[in-house]
């Protein structure tokens, strides 16, 4: 039987090493580039302590598919400094 707490399991495994101790960061992530890249803020990104490994929910990936799909109505304009990494 599910139950709500589900949603909020803290001893969540990790699905690459099936050990317990992952936790969710909220991370900004960009798509695409230039004129076209769409900056979606607040993408929760599982990262496991004990592996080091992070990936994204699958319910994630679909909202980011989502967001993806309706960006003229979901999204904002806004300017933003973006810098290239030189090295
Ligand atoms: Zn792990």
């Amino acid at each position: 039987m599910l139950n709500r707490s589900d949603n909020h399991n803290r001893k969540r495994r990790c699905d690459n090493c099936g050990k317990a101790g992952v936790i969710e960061k909220r991370i900004t992530r960009v798509y695409g580039r230039g004129q076209n890249a769409l900056v979606i803020e607040n993408v929760p990104v599982i990262v496991c302590a004990q592996c080091g490994a992070s990936y994204l929910e699958a319910k994630t990936l679909h909202e980011i598919e989502r967001i993806k799909l309706h960006r003229k109505s979901l999204a904002k304009k806004k300017s933003l400094d973006v810098a290239a990494f030189a090295l």
